[in-house]
């Protein structure tokens, strides 16, 4: 399994993303980073794009790539959760605004929504596809993805802390999971359903406590103007908990 991150961030610049990963060309994991971040022939290469949650960092670019696929005829099929439906159709594809992708063409819309339930497997494209909830403001599930052969990420979208009950879930060779910012907005994170590095750590320990083990990690979702700030203290916890915690950053290619 090939991992592209596209966007790692949780603000959008010229050189920052916001959070998009893809898998193997075919399969994108939220779109904040899809259209600015791909060629028109590698967005029209994608199989499927997997929503996490309604934020607008991680569905802004589905109007975008719904034009790109309406004026070449082709299907876009996306899966998420019904809220993330919800949104779209009342927000982001509402024809007050752009396009209703999803009603249009009518018999033969471009965007094909496809609704996931949490805790249900499903294969997308010869990947096994486990959404599982965590608990951030708006109804979210991070996704647990097997490869046909095999291989396993987990990708945990925006998060506060108390994954216990995630962990016992999965069993990933990667971990891709947020921290949004330094440990010193601690309080803030818990309120807003985030992590820090001080979160993080705590997480990390609870994950090896239950597991046994503790994947090469990598982070995503980082505030750009604290990025230094989190690496120095991520440095840290990886030195504690004898871990590979690398922040990352917008091209990162990842293999497992
Ligand atoms: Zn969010
Ligand atoms: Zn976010």
């Amino acid at each position: 399994m090939d991992i592209t991150i596209l966007g790692a961030h949780n603000t959008e610049s010229k050189d920052t993303g916001l959070v998009t990963l893809l898998i193997d060309d075919i399969l994108a994991i939220d779109a904040g980073a899809l259209t600015s971040r791909l060629s028109f022939a590698e967005q029209l290469k994608l199989k499927a794009i997997l929503l996490t949650h309604q934020h607008y960092d991680h569905i802004r670019d589905i109007p975008a790539i719904g034009m790109n696929y309406f004026i070449r005829q082709k299907t876009l099929d996306i899966y998420g959760i019904p809220p993330v439906y919800e949104s779209l159709a009342a927000h982001m594809l509402h024809e007050d605004i752009y396009s209703n992708f999803l009603e249009i063409p009518a018999g033969k819309p471009t965007i094909r929504f496809n609704s996931l339930e949490p805790g249900r497997e499903d294969i997308i494209h010869g990947y096994n596809v486990l959404p599982i909830p965590v608990d951030h403001s708006k109804p979210t599930v991070g996704f647990f993805i097997t490869s046909a052969n095999g291989k396993t990420m987990f990708y945990t979208s925006d998060t506060g802390p108390r994954l216990s009950d995630v962990w016992r879930s999965v069993s990933p060779q990667l971990l891709i999971i947020e921290t949004t910012a330094p440990s010193e907005f601690e309080d803030a994170a818990i309120e807003k359903k985030h992590l820090t590095p001080s979160l993080l750590e705590k997480e990390l320990q609870n994950f090896n406590d239950i597991k046994g083990y503790l994947p090469p990690t990598v982070l995503v979702h980082m505030n750009p103007s604290e990025e230094e700030i989190i690496q120095k203290e991520i440095a840290k916890v990886a030195a504690r908990l004898g871990a590979s915690i690398k922040l990352g950053y917008e091209g990162m290619r990842l293999q497992i």
